[in-house]
């Protein structure tokens, strides 16, 4: 570890604040993080609830190498403190029809699986697989590893062979036209669209170049921690204090301080405290609303649209379900006209996609015996003043009467307790901005350019991380930006 004698503090716990803690404790920077929270992990944390543990964000984890690069590079084994399982299958999915069909992992085995169901043969699907991997390698480094605003970065040889090859990354369809384009069978586009919620974005608007997603997690795979998603975040905390940074919990930051141009510290509500680097891991929208209140803002950056929300709850199941897995999807009947609800009609579908994770089918001391605990979440808009409290009532109902005719059953009276999570409280437990969960929505072409980049053009040692700006959100990409930010600091 280098050593200097500058400090930085960091303005939240969130995936990305952890992983720039200790990129820049390495850099041999004194760290601190203040977190307005009493716990870490921002969206990644957990709660219990009458003999449940739930995991109140993330539950599908991608490129796991992200989160063991800070292990090795801070000198230790990763599985000395995080484990992981490869899933296969990944996700089970429902249709209304009655067509009962599995997600599995790799190309090949996907195809061969899903084609068993659908209209479209093994070939088409291995070859859409190989399109996507393609768009892959050509937009990551200049859209994921590196940042965006620097010059530099779009002369590397890579780089300049992605922007070569612009007209094969899907810029000029949506996915869902790109998608139709490969497949007849509408129950496949189906599933590939709902990678666009990935970002809380709509497959009808998202450029197909998100399509990328579907090859992050059907061919290099998604994985289960061993303990569940809380195992990232408390690992990555253990790792933090031990190299020696240092958590400041409950302790909303008030203000960054700023002087000639430059940061000078922040202030809480026990002082004010000085620091030569402020990155803030709060959603940039807020940052710049409560905490830069006399800095120039950058409007046109920030009034971008925003991504989608979700309503959770996280029910206690007083039962054993053996036709559901660890991720279930229960899709809704009219694809687009949910997403029409989402983001023009701005309120709640009557027929919502579900998304049912359990994680008690893995890790058992998560439930009662014979019971499940149940994360059963939809996409809803952000909070444009709806009412929340009444769309919350429709959404419980309409989401027991799915779950209970496709499954044909009675949940009702197996649900024996219930956390709730909607955009309200989304924003009160993070601070995102409209309880926005991805930040900017990503329904244009444009949207990646019009990210936040990592540091301020204004600001002198204000920086930025997390998924509200580049590369973007998901646990991957937020540890992604941390990676960045803390390489732009000298
Ligand atoms: C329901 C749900 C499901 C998701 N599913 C997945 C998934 O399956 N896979 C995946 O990869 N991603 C998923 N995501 C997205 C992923 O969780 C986020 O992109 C990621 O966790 C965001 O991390 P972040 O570092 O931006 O910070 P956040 O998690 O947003 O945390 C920010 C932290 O900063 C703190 N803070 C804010 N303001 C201040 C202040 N002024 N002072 C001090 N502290 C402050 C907050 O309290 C919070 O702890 C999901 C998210 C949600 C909500």
């Amino acid at each position: 570890m280098n050593q200097t004698t500058k400090s930085c503090v960091i303005v939240g716990s969130g995936i990305s604040g952890i992983a720039a803690a200790i990129r820049m404790r390495n850099k041999g920077y004194v760290v601190s993080v203040f977190e307005a929270n009493a716990f870490p992990g921002g969206k990644l944390s957990t709660e219990s609830n009458a003999g449940y543990r739930f995991d109140m964000g993330p539950s599908v984890l991608t490129m796991p190498e992200y989160v063991d690069e800070l292990f090795v590079l801070s000198g230790k084994n990763p599985r000395e403190y995080f484990n992981y399982i490869p899933l296969d299958p990944v996700y089970r999915y429902f249709f209304e029809d009655g067509t009962i069909v599995d997600g599995h992992h790799g190309k090949e085995n996907y195809a061969m699986k899903m084609s068993e169901k659908m209209s479209d043969s093994k070939e088409a699907i291995v070859k859409y697989l190989n399109k996507t991997e393609e768009m892959y390698n050509l937009t990551e480094e200049v859209f994921l590893q590196n940042s965006l605003h620097k010059f530099k970065n779009f002369m590397t040889k890579r780089a300049l062979k992605g922007i070569l090859n612009f007209g094969k990354i899907g810029a000029f369809d949506t996915m869902n036209t790109a998608n139709q384009k490969a497949f007849k069978d509408p129950r496949l586009v189906q599933i590939l669209n709902r990678y666009s919620t990935y970002n809380g974005s709509s497959p009808y608007l998202a450029p197909a170049t998100l399509n990328v997603i579907s090859h992050l997690e059907i061919d290099k795979g998604a994985f289960y921690p061993i303990g569940g998603m809380r195992s990232i975040t408390d690992s990555l905390v253990k790792l933090a204090k031990e190299i020696g940074v240092t958590f400041h919990f409950s302790t909303p930051v008030r203000e960054i301080l700023t002087e000639n141009k430059k940061v000078k510290g922040v202030r809480t509500d026990n002082g004010n405290f000085n620091f030569d680097v402020v990155i803030s891991n709060m959603d940039v929208y807020n940052s710049y609303l409560k905490l830069l209140p006399n800095a120039k803002k950058p409007e046109k950056t920030l009034n971008q649209p925003k991504s989608s929300s979700g309503i959770i709850f996280y029910w206690g199941i007083k039962h054993s379900f053996s036709q559901l897995g660890l991720h279930n999807i229960l899709f809704s009947k009219n694809y687009e006209e949910e997403f029409d609800s989402i983001f023009s009609k701005k309120t709640v579908y009557n027929d919502p996609t579900i998304y049912v994770n359990i994680t008690s089918k893995h890790t058992k001391s998560d439930a009662p015996a014979g019971c499940e605990n149940w994360f059963a979440f939809i996409n809803v808009p952000n909070n444009s003043g709806q009412n929340w409290d009444e769309l919350v009532n429709q959404a419980r109902e309409a989401m027991i009467n799915k779950i209970n005719r496709l499954l044909k059953t009675d949940i009702r009276s197996m649900i024996e307790c219930e956390l709730v999570l909607e955009p309200r409280s989304i924003e009160e437990r993070t601070s995102s901005a409209f309880g926005a969960i991805y930040g900017n929505a990503s329904n244009n072409k444009f949207a990646a350019f019009m990210r936040h980049p990592n540091f301020s053009k204004e600001i002198k040692g204000l920086y930025f991380c997390g998924g509200s700006v580049h590369p973007g959100p998901s646990i991957p990409l937020c540890l992604l930006s941390a990676k960045i930010t803390s390489g732009l600091v000298s």
